[in-house]
């Protein structure tokens, strides 16, 4: 992996705008790991995808993050810092070879033996389109659970009751706990303590969507007061950019 320059920035601004946020974060992987496949990095679990992302961010903008949201309570705004640190949970990806992140693993869930894999892009593409929390259970383990069986004898997933189901999906997410990241908050309006889910694939693209729109005003300031042309700009360091900026202000 390697972080974004300047021009990396500018050049995923332009390709990811007018996608989908699921295409978006594939995209950025696609740029910072640019010896593996779209379709590859579509089929890591969205965790693993999640967890490149925050390294990524890390890298390329440091690691404290500022968000903000609204009370669910009094509906202020409520701020809040965290480190990437605190939400990263370290299962050493990096020295994971690629096989094993697409290693299929097993559940027995009261004498059913269930074997599947971790929910990918492409997965989370389909279940985010679910209507109630049931057709999503029941999307997930249609796409995700490879084989069941009791007794050694094979059993449709249809066949299960639906605590089953519920209880499988419930495994199933479990077993990739970086794809959805809660965060406790307290309201200084209210008190009130909520949680809110924190989804690095909007915030690192609203990140990276004001920091072109940034590198572009300054190109154009540089290239007016000074005539050198936009791919001299951004290979310049931030430091060395923000100096001639000073002096042209
Ligand atoms: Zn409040």
């Amino acid at each position: 992996m390697h972080p974004f320059t300047a021009s990396d920035v500018i050049t995923v601004w332009e390709l990811g705008e007018r996608l989908h946020p699921l295409e978006r974060a594939i995209l950025l992987l696609s740029v910072a790991y640019p010896h593996q496949s779209q379709q590859q990095l579509a089929m890591l679990s969205v965790g693993q995808r999640d967890r490149r992302l925050l390294l990524l961010r890390q890298m390329t903008m440091g690691s404290q993050l500022h968000s903000v949201t609204t009370c669910p309570n009094c509906g202020d705004r409520l701020e809040f810092a965290l480190n990437i640190s605190d939400i990263y949970i370290n299962i050493n990806e990096i020295n994971e070879s690629l096989s094993s992140q697409y290693e299929n693993k097993t559940v027995q869930i009261a004498g059913v033996e269930c074997q599947f894999r971790l929910p990918n892009s492409h997965d989370l593409a389909i279940l985010t389109a679910s209507q109630t929390i049931e057709e999503a259970y029941r999307s997930l383990i249609e796409r995700c659970v490879l084989q069941i069986s009791q007794a050694g004898t094979p059993v449709s997933w249809e066949a299960l009751p639906p605590e089953m189901i519920e209880q499988l999906a419930q495994h199933i997410s479990d077993c990739d706990p970086q794809a959805e990241v809660l965060l406790d908050l307290d309201c200084p309006n209210c008190q009130h303590r909520c949680q809110a889910i924190f989804d690095i694939v909007a915030f690192f693209w609203a990140e990276l969507d004001a920091l072109a729109k940034r590198l572009l005003q300054e190109v154009h300031t540089l290239a007016k007061a000074y005539g050198w042309d936009e791919a001299k700009i951004l290979s310049m360091t931030a430091t060395r950019r923000q100096f001639y900026l000073d002096m042209v202000m």
